[in-house]
This record gives structure tokens, sequence and C-alpha cells, in this order.
């Protein structure tokens, strides 16, 4: 139709998007090109909180960087990273501490505010998250280094689906559904495969409780 009706001519093809050759999302130690390193490390789903903040603040400013950034992946980042302050800055523990070698499982897991924040939310994500996480590295600890580099896990609070579950290996949404007795309760669907297949699963939350994560 905007072809016909509007433009009178043929939309131009633009070339094929490339396709990404690794994960992109900064996880790990890479070299920067002024010779120092940065370090991606996986917070559980991005939860931070002011308390970690400021200890990994502190321990950076110990290992002389100055940088860190977060990204839309729910990542953080450090920035300039001597090379002989590297194997000290991954060793060191924290309460909370970002993950820069996270399981396959911890590594590409997003979320969504979830009922924490957003009005709009059925139920929580956050605190979800990080107990599903828990339960995949146990339950499939023997295949873990089977799977690829990449198994990406997204949760959303609803179906507006900011964490992008269409996307997702396994994704979560969050709806009302109808029990048998007709009423609607808070829920969690459960898909998979990028959204290529229908539904696999579906799993009913008896109530959407506030997160404690
Ligand atoms: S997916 Fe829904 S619940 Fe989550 S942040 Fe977006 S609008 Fe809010």
């Amino acid at each position: 139709m905007i072809e016909d009706e509007y433009l009178g001519r043929s939309l131009t093809d633009g070339p094929e998007p490339l396709t990404p050759t690794s994960p992109g999302d900064h996880i790990g130690v890479h070299a920067q090109k002024d010779g120092r390193f940065y370090i991606g490390a996986a917070p559980a789903v991005g939860r931070v909180n002011g308390e970690l903040l400021l200890e990994l603040a502190d321990l950076i400013e110990a290992h002389g960087s100055q940088r860190l950034r977060t990204t839309p992946h729910q990542k953080i980042v450090v920035l300039d990273v001597a090379a002989e302050k590297v194997e000290s800055l991954k060793r060191r523990p924290l309460r909370a501490r970002p993950d820069p070698s996270p399981s396959v499982f911890r590594r590409s897991t997003m979320a969504c505010t979830g009922i924490e924040f957003c009005k709009l939310s059925f139920v929580e994500t956050k605190s979800t998250g990080i107990t599903v996480i828990g339960q995949l590295e146990e339950a499939l600890a023997d295949v873990a280094d089977q799977l690829p580099e990449r198994l990406t896990l997204n949760i959303n609070g609803c179906p507006n689906s900011c964490a992008r579950i269409q996307v997702a290996d396994i994704g979560l949404k969050g709806q009302l559904m109808a029990g048998d007795d007709g009423e609607q309760t808070p829920a969690t669907k459960c898909t998979s495969e990028a959204g290529s297949r229908p539904p696999t699963a579906t799993r009913k939350r008896a109530s959407a409780a506030p997160s404690a994560g």
C-alpha cells in the first residue's frame, strides 16, 4: 500500500544486517586500545543497590580505575584497569559481587523492573529471575558446558515486553489468567525458542508478592 498509494515506486532494499559474531555483552576481561583492560560483570538480572555500588566504587578506585558503566544488557563494566591489577580485581570478594565469569544461565538473563517499580506489572520479576537462575544452575549443572555460550532468559512483568521475551531462548511473561472458577489471577507464562514456537508451559503464581531481592 505504501508503495502503490503513496510512493508510486518500490521501496529500496538495503543490505541485510550483519550477524553478530560475539555475544556483545562485554562480559569477561577485554583489552582496551590504550593497553589497559575493561572487565564486564553480571549482577544477577541487573540487580544492584547503593551499598553495592559504593563498595564497587571503593574497590575499583583502589585498583586505579575511575570509570564504571552500566549497559542495556543489565551488566556492569569497569574501565581502565592496568594489566597487573586485573587478577586482583577479579578475585576480590564483594558482598554481592557482580560476576565476571557468570554461568551460562546467569550471563544472559534480563528482567524488567516488575511489580516493584512498574504499575503495569502483574508479577515480580527480579527475584523470580534470581530464583530461576539458581534452579537452572542446580538442575542442569551436568550439561552446562555443552550449552551454547549464550542462553537467554528474559522476564517481563506484563505483555508490554520491555525485556523482549520474543527474542529470548526462554521467556517469562506476567499476565492475568482465568482459573477454573473463571476468576483472573496473576500468572507467569513461559515461552521458549525465541518465540518461534507457541508457549510450551504455563505456571500459575499464587500471588504477585513484592520482591525481597
Ligand atoms: S514489561 Fe510491563 S511490567 Fe515490565 S517494565 Fe515494561 S510495562 Fe512495566
